[in-house]
């Protein structure tokens, strides 16, 4: 059976949806998209980021077009199951900065018949997985991949391109910095086409 993953706001017992994708796909909105729906359904949400992420602001999750909605920065994932009290939706946007641990934390949050709606880059700039994601989407219910648009021919992009000099893989989402393209585009612009 197929579940979009926005189907479980409907369902009463624990699980995981991923929402994965490179930059500027609109993940975050995605993210916020089925909180504010849960939110409608009068459920009780609480949302999560790994503190590093303050490009924006400490203390909202904040989309690439400034949708925000309040959640809680915490240093570690196992910090996630001090703060959740009696949720019915647990939202982690970022995943991809997190340690390991958040894949235990999910399934735990999960198995108590949480909803956990995870949202996270699924590549790195060098187009590897990005640290938990692959074992996220694993163990997930639902996952939903989505695309930006590739800046150079307009093909569904998975890529984020960095085009400044950092090789700090912690370097956070401007616009001056990452671009979307897709494979062959991707290819062509890190000169590893074959
Ligand atoms: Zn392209």
């Amino acid at each position: 059976m197929y579940f979009d993953g926005s189907d479980w706001v409907h369902q009463r017992t624990g699980g995981i949806e991923v929402i994965c994708g490179s930059m500027f796909s609109g993940k975050t909105e995605e993210l916020i998209r089925r909180l504010k729906r849960a939110r409608f359904a009068r459920q009780k949400v609480e949302i999560f980021k790994p503190a590093i992420d303050t490009r924006y602001d400490v203390v909202r999750v904040v989309s690439h077009d400034e949708k925000a909605v309040d959640s809680v920065p915490v240093q570690s994932a196992a910090e996630i199951l001090l703060h959740v009290s009696d949720a019915e939706v647990v939202a982690i946007d970022e995943a991809q900065f997190f340690d390991s641990d958040i894949v235990e934390v999910c399934n735990r949050l999960a198995n108590q018949g949480i909803r956990v709606v995870v949202a996270g880059l699924d590549m790195d700039y060098e187009g590897k997985p990005f640290g938990p994601m692959p074992a996220l989407m694993a163990i997930a219910e639902s996952v939903t991949k989505v695309h930006a648009v590739c800046v150079h021919c307009g093909n569904p992009a998975q890529y984020s391109h960095r085009f400044s000099g950092s090789r700090n893989l912690v370097q956070l989402g401007e616009t001056e910095s990452y671009e979307p393209l897709c494979r062959s585009c991707y290819l062509k612009a890190t000169g590893k086409e074959e």
